[in-house]
């Protein structure tokens, strides 16, 4: 595998990653939550950063880039439509958009929700996507942009990947999104045996990040509006599927 991702604990509860090509010498650094924690990383490695992939605007994901930027000379992606208030952008992409590091190809997706111009990035091959605040393990990223309708849909798009896709999201909230995800779904027994290694994950500090994504859709409330126990659980069995996301996105905002 010529392939060797890191998980990178930025801040109190980020994460950054590195996708780092042997055969290559390319680095994708995915976010800047803060520069010192990544650059360690990166020069006990030897590795040159080539390319950052910037997933939205908040200062979270992209405020160690200067810090970066002093001592490489990556190509910064981010999306288009979000150029206005992100860092300068060396290639800006939109929904539908393939981009090349080095000989991986990655696919675009618009997961416009937690803000608007928010972008995953999806790598067939390698089966990994990038997230950061869309889809995250066991939950989703906050409204404070889009609507219900739109996280839904931008979901719905990353749900459709396949099972055995690894998932890189932005934070470690699964423990907190635990607690939550068995008051709306508290007869899953998926659910359960994932909370128990979850709680065995965070006692001895390991991230829970990343995370499957066959096993998200059989425990994040937030992939299983369909659920027919989760509608029966929440009185709606009739809603649409956005509805029900919706309600389960209130009840998480007031947990
Ligand atoms: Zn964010
Ligand atoms: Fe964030």
């Amino acid at each position: 595998m010529a392939f060797e991702l890191i998980t990178v604990p930025c801040l109190s509860d980020n994460y950054a990653f590195l996708m780092h090509n042997a055969d290559d010498g390319t680095t994708l650094l995915v976010d800047v939550p803060e520069a010192a924690p990544i650059l360690d990383i990166i020069s006990a490695k030897g590795w040159d950063i080539t390319h950052v992939l910037l997933t939205h605007h908040h200062p979270d994901h992209v405020q160690g880039l200067p810090d970066i930027l002093a001592n490489h000379h990556p190509i910064v992606i981010g999306a288009k439509a979000d150029a206005h208030r992100l860092p300068d952008l060396d290639q800006p992409v939109s929904d539908g958009d393939h981009i090349a590091i080095g000989s991986a190809v990655g696919d675009v997706y618009d997961v416009s929700g937690h803000t608007i111009g928010h972008i995953a990035v999806h790598f067939a091959e390698q089966d990994i996507v990038f997230t950061a605040d869309s889809l995250m393990a066991l939950g989703c990223g906050r409204l404070f942009e889009g609507t219900a309708e739109q996280m839904w849909s931008s979901l719905s798009k990353l749900r459709a990947l396949p099972d055995t896709t690894t998932v890189y999201s932005g934070h470690e909230y699964t423990l907190a999104n635990a607690r939550f995800a068995v008051t709306v779904d508290p007869d899953n027994p998926a659910l359960q045996d994932r909370i128990a290694r979850i709680e065995e994950a965070r006692a001895s500090g390991t991230p829970t990040v990343p995370s499957n994504l066959g096993e998200e859709k059989q425990t994040n409330p937030f992939l299983r509006p369909d659920d027919p126990k989760i509608r029966e659980h929440l009185g709606m069995p009739s809603s649409t599927d956005a509805e029900v996301f919706g309600k389960i996105r209130s009840r998480k905002d007031n947990f």
